[in-house]
C-alpha cells in the first residue's frame, strides 16, 4: 500500500474521539462508563489529540421535534464535562452540528453499508424498541451508526473510550473503514474501542434496576444532583426483592446497590464510612450470609456517592457563573474540529477521485 493517503501505523498519532448526546444532563452511568476514563487519559499525557463531541445532530435523530431541549442540553453537557475535569487546554470540546464535513462523510459512507446490516445492530434494535419507533423509525435515527463512523474517522481516532452499548457502533465503523480502504485505497484509520476495566461500569443499571441507566428512561442519578436528591434516590433503589427480613440471606446478582458499590466504592470509603468491614468482599459475604439489612448498605452507598459527586457539583456551580466562557470554549473547539475534519474529507474525496477540480487528470475525457 503506497500513496499519500496511506496512514502508516508506526508513526500514527494517538487520537481519542468520544462524545455524548445532549438529551439531558450527564449521569453517573456516563461517568463510570466513559467520562472518568477520558479525564484519566487526558491527564496521562499519552495522547496527541483528544476530541470530545457533543452529539447534537445525533440527538436530533430521535428528538426532531425538540430542538430546544437539545440546544439547552449542550450547555448542561459542557458544564458536566468541565466539572468532571475535561480541560479545554488539553481536550478539544466541540459541537457536532457545527462540523458540516461530518454530514458529507456520512453521505459517502452510506453507500458502503446495507440496510440489512443496519437492521442487525443490537443497540439500535433495543433503542428502537425503547422509543416505540417500531412502526415509524426516522431514517436519520436508523442510520446514526454510519454518522458515528464519520465522527470517529473524521479525526483519525485510534481510541474510542465508551460504554458497552457502543460496541456495535465500533464494529460498524471498522467495517466501513475496511470497506472504504479496500475500495478506494487506504485513507481511513481504524479505531479501537476502549471499554471500562470494571465490569460494573460497562453498562451501569438504572436506580430502578433496569438494564441501563439512561437519560431517556428517567432512572438516573445525575452528576449535578443535589445531595438530598442523591440520598432519596439511593434509599429507594432496587435491591434483592426476596431479602425481606434482615436475617434473610441476600442475593448480589441483579442487586443494583451492590453493582453501584462495585462501580464506585474504594477501600478508603470503608475506612471513612464503614470501618467494621475491611472491604467490599467482606460486606458482600455478610449480605449473602444474612444479617445485613439493605438500609445499612444503602447508607454506605449514599456516603460513597456523596463523596464522589460533591467535588463535581461544586466545580459545576463555579463554572455556571461564567456561561459565556463555556460557549467560547465550544466555539473555539468547533473551529479546530472543523479544520481537522475538512482535511479528512479532502483526503476521502481524493481517494474516491471526486476532487474533480483539484486534479487535471480527472477532467480528461
Ligand atoms: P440517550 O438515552 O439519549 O441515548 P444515554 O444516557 O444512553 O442517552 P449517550 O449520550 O447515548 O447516553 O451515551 C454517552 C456515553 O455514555 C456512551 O459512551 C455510552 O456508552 C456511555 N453510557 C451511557 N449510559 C451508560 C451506562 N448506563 N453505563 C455505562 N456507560 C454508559
Ligand atoms: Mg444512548
Amino acid at each position: 500500500m503506497t500513496g499519500e493517503g496511506n496512514k502508516k501505523k508506526e508513526n500514527q498519532k494517538k487520537v481519542i474521539l468520544t462524545g455524548d448526546r445532549p438529551t439531558g444532563r450527564l449521569h453517573v452511568g456516563h461517568y463510570v462508563g466513559s467520562l472518568k476514563r477520558r479525564v484519566e487519559l487526558q491527564n496521562s499525557g499519552e495522547y496527541d489529540e483528544i476530541y470530545i463531541m457533543i452529539a447534537d445532530a445525533q440527538a436530533l435523530t430521535d428528538n426532531a421535534d425538540q430542538p430546544e431541549k437539545v440546544r439547552q442540553n449542550i450547555l448542561e453537557v459542557a458544564l458536566d464535562y468541565m466539572a468532571c475535569g475535561l480541560d479545554p487546554a488539553k481536550s478539544n470540546l466541540f459541537i457536532q452540528s457545527q462540523i458540516p464535513e461530518l454530514t458529507e462523510l456520512t453521505f459517502y459512507y452510506m453507500n458502503l453499508v446495507t440496510v440489512s446490516r443496519l437492521q442487525r445492530n443490537p443497540t439500535v434494535k433495543a433503542e428502537i424498541q425503547m422509543r416505540n419507533f417500531e412502526a415509524s423509525i426516522p431514517v436519520g435515527f436508523f442510520t446514526y451508526p454510519i454518522s458515528q463512523a464519520a465522527d470517529i474517522t473524521a479525526f483519525d481516532a485510534t481510541t474510542v473510550p465508551v460504554g458497552e452499548d457502543q460496541m456495535p457502533m465500533l464494529e460498524q465503523t471498522k467495517e466501513i473503514v475496511h470497506k472504504f480502504n479496500s475500495v478506494y485505497g487506504e485513507a481511513l484509520v481504524e479505531p479501537e474501542i476502549l471499554l471500562p476495566k470494571n465490569q460494573a461500569c460497562m453498562r451501569l443499571p438504572g436506580t430502578d434496576g433496569k438494564a441501563k441507566m439512561s437519560k431517556s428512561l428517567g432512572n438516573c442519578i445525575y452528576l449535578s444532583e443535589e445531595s438530598d436528591e442523591i440520598r432519596k434516590k439511593v434509599m429507594s433503589m432496587f435491591t434483592d426483592p426476596t431479602h425481606i427480613k434482615i436475617t434473610d440471606p441476600g442475593k448480589l446478582e441483579g442487586n443494583t446497590v451492590f453493582t453501584y458499590l462495585d462501580a464506585f466504592s474504594k477501600p478508603e470509603h470503608f475506612e471513612a464510612f464503614l470501618p467494621e468491614y475491611a472491604n467490599l468482599e467482606e460486606l458482600k459475604a455478610h449480605y449473602q450470609r444474612g444479617g445485613l439489612g439493605d438500609v445499612k448498605v444503602k447508607r454506605f452507598l449514599n456516603e460513597v456517592l456523596q463523596a464522589e459527586l460533591e467535588p463535581i457539583r461544586v466545580r459545576r456551580q463555579e463554572l455556571m457563573k461564567d456561561v459565556p466562557y463555556i460557549y467560547e470554549v465550544l466555539k473555539a473547539g468547533s473551529e479546530k474540529a472543523e479544520s481537522v475534519a475538512a482535511a479528512t474529507l479532502a483526503r476521502v474525496k481524493k481517494a474516491m477521485k471526486i476532487n474533480y477540480f483539484e486534479d487535471e487528470n480527472l477532467l480528461k475525457s
